[in-house]
């Protein structure tokens, strides 16, 4: 019989959801945890229909996913269920691709780049690091072993419509189409890795780059997204690719009279791109041959990703528990609903 996660590794498109327990900012403030996960695949959200008496006016509402993941799941958990089953298909020549999706806060970089429950992000522990352990398992199998594959990594940041390189220095870099739609971002680092402590250093380099030298205030990780990808090469032609992506937040309720220039213009991007990639990855699910790709930055740097019969998607839609991010969590929760 087949396991879950073969059953899985058999779909292009996984939809996963994970609640992340409530933190000690929301239980000093008496937040009341409105989602809970009953069973495997389900999520109850107990939203208020108004915010007076809570117990009165629930309103339950149950999402449906591949996957849901309660508040006591640890990331090698959610690994194995998201990720994990995709990392074959960059063996077989095809393309893979696991975003985290959520606003601020919920838990994506947490996921994607390793849990902050030390001092400091613990880049080992999260899905990044974990693929690559698993590419560098798979890379040592005597079936590959003998293909002459080799991994390298690249670590980049779109910003506005901007491409930035997180392995040097946050270098603007241009964005190219030729004739045949292939894209190409233009100097992009690609670092030969031999081992995942090798890659664990990029994704520390990287992630140490995306949060500094910002200039404004607003400009911080929260309003980009972080593409990590391991790219298997043969006879350095392009064999495989995995991106993982930590999505910009998707936060609702920002004020538009009070808010900046700025942040409208970061957000409408936001907005702007997530339409973007909802788009593209409804017509990889209906095998359409028009895809909207150029609609974003995100999605035209993607490309490789809504194309091709040998492309995987898993979405890992990111929950936070609190009443006060009701708003947000129903937008993330939508967002999914429409089947992929
Ligand atoms: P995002 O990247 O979506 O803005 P973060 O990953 O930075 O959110 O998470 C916000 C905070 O919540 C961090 O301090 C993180 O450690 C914590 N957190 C997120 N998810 C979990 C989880 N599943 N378990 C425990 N703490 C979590
Ligand atoms: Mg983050």
């Amino acid at each position: 019989p087949l396991s879950l996660s073969d059953m899985v590794e058999a779909r292009s498109i996984c939809v996963c959801v994970r609640k992340r327990p409530l933190n000690s900012k929301e239980v000093t403030k008496n937040d009341i945890d409105v989602v809970s996960i009953p069973g495997n695949g389900t999520l109850l959200l107990h939203e208020p229909k108004q915010k007076v008496d809570l117990t009165k006016y629930l309103d339950n509402q149950v999402f449906h996913f591949d996957y849901s993941f309660d508040e006591s799941s640890t990331n090698d958990l959610v690994y194995r269920f998201t990720a994990k089953p995709l990392v074959q298909t960059i063996f077989d020549g095809g393309v893979a691709t696991c975003f985290a999706y959520g606003q601020t806060g919920s838990g994506k970089t947490h996921t994607m780049g390793g849990d902050f429950s030390g001092k400091s992000q613990n880049n080992a522990k999260g899905i990044y690091a974990m693929a690559a352990q698993d590419v560098f398992a798979l890379l040592k199998q005597r079936r590959y072993s003998g293909l002459d594959l080799c991994p390298y990594v690249t670590f980049f940041e779109i910003y506005n419509s901007k491409v930035f390189d997180l392995l040097n220095k946050k270098a603007k870099l241009r964005v190219l189409e030729d004739e045949k739609q292939q894209v190409q971002v233009v100097g992009l680092q690609e670092m030969y890795v031999s081992c995942a402590e090798d890659v664990i250093k990029m994704i520390e380099m990287g992630s140490a780059c995306r949060t500094s030298g910002q200039t404004s205030a607003n400009a911080n990780s929260s309003r980009s997204h972080a593409v990590l990808q391991v790219i298997l090469r043969r006879r350095n032609q392009v064999h495989g690719k995995f991106s993982l992506v930590d999505l910009a937040g998707n936060e609702r309720g920002i004020d538009v009279r009070s808010s900046d220039r700025q942040t409208l213009v970061e957000t409408a991007e936001i907005n702007r791109s997530l339409l973007a990639l909802k788009e593209c990855i409804r017509s990889l699910g209906m095998d359409s041959h028009h895809i909207p790709f150029r609609m974003s930055k995100l999605t035209q740097v993607l490309r490789d990703s809504f194309i091709g019969e040998n492309s995987r998607t898993c979405m890992i839609a990111m929950v936070s528990p609190g009443m006060s991010s009701c708003d947000s969590t129903v937008n993330t929760l939508r967002y999914h609903v429409i089947n992929f």
